[in-house]
């Protein structure tokens, strides 16, 4: 287990009048849940930590279908850019995975080797699309899953498959 005390816990020298709070999931619910708590004075109460595995600001996964069929920019479906995390003093780990929770240490550990200590923990991790059937059957009628199709969450993915849908 590791001791909040130890100087290789990041965050672990915050300052005396702030809890620490750290949020693992820089989705939509995640950065919502931070702004919330920003307009209701948290900026004085926490020492703010973000931790996203994609690697850029938050953006509306929603409009992911517009970029997939190009009709809106990849810019253009940003919430909160990298410039919102810094004006709010928000440490903000994207491209960092959360890979383990100690509840009694109050530690997260992430796939970087860094170990972050926390007061306060909000998981908002969302979930993956997959497809674990390729048929199924209601009734009489049968639908597959028709080849080629997949689903698409991450953002890098969906412009991974608008380049590849465009040909370029
Ligand atoms: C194409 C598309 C269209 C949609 N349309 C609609 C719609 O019309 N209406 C509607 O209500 N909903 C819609 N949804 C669903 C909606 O986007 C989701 O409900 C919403 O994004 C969930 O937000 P979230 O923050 O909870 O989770 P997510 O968006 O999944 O965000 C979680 C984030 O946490 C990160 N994360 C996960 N685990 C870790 C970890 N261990 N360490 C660090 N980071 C981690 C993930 O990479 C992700 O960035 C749509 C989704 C898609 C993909």
């Amino acid at each position: 287990m590791t001791e909040i005390s130890d100087p290789t816990v990041v965050g672990a020298q915050a300052s005396v009048a702030k809890s620490r709070l750290v949020v693992i999931g820089n989705g939509m619910a995640g950065a919502r849940a931070v702004e919330e708590i920003l307009d209701r004075g948290g900026a004085e109460l926490f020492d703010i930590t973000m931790f996203g595995d994609e690697p850029h600001g938050n953006y509306n996964r929603i409009s992911l279908s517009n970029v997939l069929a190009g009709s809106e920019e990849t810019a253009g479906i940003f919430l909160n850019p990298l410039d919102w995390y810094e004006q709010n003093d928000i440490t903000l780990r994207a491209g960092v995975r959360v890979s383990a929770i100690d509840r009694y240490a109050k530690t997260v550990d992430a796939d970087d080797g860094s170990t972050y200590g926390y007061d306060k923990l909000i998981i908002a991790t969302g979930s993956r699309s997959f497809f674990g059937v390729s048929c199924c059957s209601r009734g009489s009628v049968k639908r597959c899953v028709q080849r080629g199709s997949g689903g698409h969450r991450p953002l890098s993915e969906s412009i991974a498959r608008a380049i590849r849908a465009s040909g370029l």
